[in-house]
């Protein structure tokens, strides 16, 4: 039986107030977004990008940030609000990017180029998931759901939230969900033979998804992106401080924490888990 790698990696950290990740239900918003908060009070979490190594092909999920970011490895908060595109944006989120860390330099340490990555799957369309995804532009595919994109120029919110400049000129393509699994029936099989899947859990972002890497035997790992940010939250149902859809994202939580608990399940890893160091899952 042949064997999938997983290789979970850190490109950078993120810099958010507590409040976003583990603020629950009844937060501020404005609380959770820090904007007037005060800085000591901030943390970092990790950003994490995927290398699947599956038999059928090389896969990218998520690629962090663009060494644009951090041009020299150091905190740069002019080069910031150029690469985000807004001040906005980066009074919410800052990030960091040391030398080394950005998803290109890290797959090249591996001996690997972006043309030999044959998908790029980016999970939901916020900064710290595709600002670095013109890094891996010369994948084969690189895909992003419809309900993803769908809901870029929704409203003001949005359009602060996202910068088409991170993923146009990329051949990015937005796919329409082809198949019912998951926590509102929306899932797309990547090499349609349920060995790989992205599973729409909708509520931080409308079109976000989690991948599914699946062996032969059934063993799984499940990549859930932003749909919690640790494991706890999963465990303890810890809602993040702020959402789009509230319904939505409890029940996507709840599919998350269901899956996580299946004895099948290997590995649950939400992409800013601080207790999550770079490792490598074998399936
Ligand atoms: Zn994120």
């Amino acid at each position: 039986m042949s064997t999938i790698s997983i290789h979970v990696m850190h490109a950078g950290k993120v810099c958010v107030a507590p409040a976003l990740p583990f603020g629950g239900s009844d937060c501020n918003p404005l609380k959770a977004s820090g904007v007037f908060g005060r800085p000591s009070n901030r943390i970092w979490l990790p950003v994490s990008t995927y290398l699947v190594e599956h038999p059928k092909g090389r896969i990218l999920v998520d690629a962090g940030w663009h060494r644009e970011m951090s041009p020299n490895g150091r905190f740069d908060r002019r080069a910031q609000i150029r690469s985000l595109g807004s001040i906005p944006l980066y009074l919410v989120n800052q990030g960091l990017l040391p030398e080394g860390e950005a998803v290109d330099e890290q797959l090249a340490e591996r001996g690997i180029a972006p043309a030999d990555l044959d998908f790029v799957l980016a999970t939901h369309l916020d900064c710290d998931h595709v600002n670095g995804l013109k890094q891996v532009a010369q994948a084969r595919r690189i895909l992003a759901s419809r309900d993803e994109v769908a809901s870029v120029r929704k409203d003001a919110k949005a359009r602060i939230r996202y910068n088409s400049a991170w993923w146009e000129g990329t051949g990015i393509e937005f796919f329409d969900w082809n198949g019912t699994e998951g926590p509102v029936g929306k899932s797309y099989d990547v090499f349609g033979d349920g060995s790989v899947a992205c599973v729409a859990i909708p509520g931080h972002a409308d079109g976000m998804f989690a991948v599914r890497v699946r062996a032969e035997d059934g063993r799984f790992v499940l990549l859930f992106a932003d749909g919690g940010y640790a494991s706890r939250s999963w465990q303890e149902m810890i809602e993040p401080g702020i959402a789009n859809d509230r319904v939505q994202l409890r029940a996507s939580l709840a599919w998350i924490r269901e899956q996580s608990l299946d004895p099948l399940c290997v590995a649950s890893l939400a992409n800013h888990d601080d207790d999550v160091e770079p490792h490598t899952i074998k399936l």
